[in-house]
């Protein structure tokens, strides 16, 4: 598949093009081309030549095109969960639970699109009326992952179209193919050209730093790794253009004691294996009060060993490959320095044949609260539980981290609930709850989790600029 710039779909000018593969097998899914800074710089040329008719055009239209695209990719929703699963490997089923969640961040947004309004106010020493309005922010750069390929890219496109924002969309490498599709979606349903542009590029590093050089350029987005955030902000600085920053997490999953043990195992299995533990809101650290621990590990470890490894298309898989072989290496060395600490395996934990990227549903218990796998974002399916024995320890250990995306515990005390959720210094908090994510709530991140919210009604907030008017009156 090509590029999408300015309505049309062609070629990189250099003829380049790159492959998709399937990370189940490794095999050649489609190739897909590869654009250079000189491609990213006509897309911008677009999304600028588009931007002032964009946001000109009334919100209610502007709404209708996101309505009509929920709508053209929910009666589409088997195609795209199916592509979904086989660039990015999870299982079908999960495929549609995130095509669901993709599309609805469009119906969302339609809604939204009629509702950006201002504030009027009389100056309290008189003389004049002081007036804001919204405005869109400009032409914006969305640069996405590979773990939620569409609902990653939908979470940033709705808003950006709601509020009136041009945009140059630049899907991760490894999981390009969805995001043409939805290219393909909203084209059909009348997106005017150049509002939006699709570059595929293997060339990330160059062609974003070739569009921030560019005071055109107003607005960077981006959801990914905290080392490459870190880079976008920093590159910003010299157009101090506004930057969004949905980044890496390390969530702690807190079990009180009073907890409901086996309502805890079920929110620990969503919390942690929704999309193969590949997911920035996973549950990362397991801190479980002493007197429950034994009961929450037998219990997760059974759950975890009756899961199905398998290709994410197979009938009856819950749990699909890993994106490739560094994700395996990765996760495979984060485990074994655990054990070498110390912890002690309850299931999983061994090396699965290829070909393909699997890697097994993993539980460690007695995991040292200072292993590297309790620092680091493992991306896989590895459950490592650590104990805690007073309220303090544990909203501590759970606080004792750079990262402050999401966080989650169990109890029945509704005091314990209230002052844990306001220590937790993580911009979302699920209690007695595993799933977080939801269109209608602002979801994003403190600390090196990054900042900007996506989602709920602050996400369009993100591409609106305030203006300030002031009316001089007799
Ligand atoms: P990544 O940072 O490697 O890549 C993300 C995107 O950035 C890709 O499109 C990639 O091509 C691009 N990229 C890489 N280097 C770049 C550079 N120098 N300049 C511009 N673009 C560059 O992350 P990933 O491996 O694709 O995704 C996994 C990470 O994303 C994890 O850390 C995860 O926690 C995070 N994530 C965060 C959220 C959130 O909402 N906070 C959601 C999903 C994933």
């Amino acid at each position: 598949m090509d590029l999408y710039i300015n309505g049309e779909w062609r070629e990189a000018r250099s003829g380049a093009r790159f492959d998709v593969r399937d990370p189940a097998d490794g095999s050649t899914i489609d190739s897909v081309a590869d654009a250079s800074e000189v491609d990213a710089l006509d897309a911008l040329d677009a999304a600028v030549a588009a931007q002032a008719g964009w946001a000109a055009t009334p919100p209610r239209q502007r709404g209708e095109i996101l309505r009509r695209a929920f709508e053209a990719i929910t009666e589409q929703a088997d195609d795209f969960a199916k592509l979904i699963s086989l660039e990015m490997g999870k299982p079908l089923a999960e495929a549609k639970g995130e095509v669901a969640y993709g599309a609805e961040f469009f119906r969302w947004f339609a809604e939204e699109a009629v509702r950006i309004t201002g504030t009027w106010l009389t100056n309290p020493a008189g003389g004049s009326r002081l007036v804001t309005m919204r405005q869109p922010v400009g032409p914006c750069l969305l640069i996405t992952p590979w773990n939620f390929p569409l609902a990653m890219g939908t979470r940033k496109i709705g808003p950006a179209i709601a509020a009136g924002c041009t945009m140059i969309v630049k899907p991760a490498e490894l999981t390009p193919l969805t995001m043409l599709k939805l290219a393909e979606v909203l084209h059909d349903v009348g997106l005017p050209a150049g509002v939006l542009n699709v570059i595929t590029t293997h060339h990330s590093p160059v062609v974003s730093a070739a569009l921030m050089a560019d005071d055109r350029l107003r607005k960077v987005s981006f959801t990914g790794s905290t080392v490459v955030g870190k880079i976008l902000v920093k590159q910003s600085a010299d157009k101090l253009q506004r930057v969004s920053m949905e980044l890496g997490g390390n969530a702690p999953f807190l079990v009180f004691e009073d907890a409901d043990v086996d309502a805890a195992v079920d929110g620990a299995m969503i919390a942690k294996m929704r999309n193969m533990g590949e997911a920035c809101t996973a549950a990362n650290r397991f801190l479980v009060h002493a007197s429950v621990a034994d009961e929450f590990a037998e219990k997760l470890g059974a759950r975890m060993s009756a899961l199905t490894v398998g290709r994410g298309q197979d009938e009856g898989t819950d749990v699909g490959p890993l994106i490739d072989d560094k994700a395996v290496t990765s996760v495979t060395g984060l485990v074994a320095d655990a054990v070498s600490d110390g912890a002690r395996l309850v299931v999983g934990g061994t090396t699965l044949d290829g070909p393909g990227h699997f890697y097994p549903p993993t539980v460690l218990v007695d995991v040292p609260a200072g292993a590297r796998i309790n620092r680091e974002e493992i991306f896989g399916p590895v459950a490592p539980i650590t104990i805690f024995h007073t309220d303090e320890e544990a909203l501590a250990r759970a606080n004792d981290s750079e990262y402050g995306l999401a966080s989650y515990f169990y109890t029945a005390d509704l005091d314990r609930a209230l002052r844990i959720a306001e220590g937790l210094e993580y911009g979302m908090v699920g209690i007695n709850s595993g799933l977080l994510s939801n269109p209608a709530a602002p979801f994003g991140g403190m600390k090196a989790s990054g900042f900007g919210r996506e989602g709920g009604f602050d996400g369009i907030d993100e591409y609106l600029e305030t203006k300030y008017v002031g009316i001089s009156t007799s």
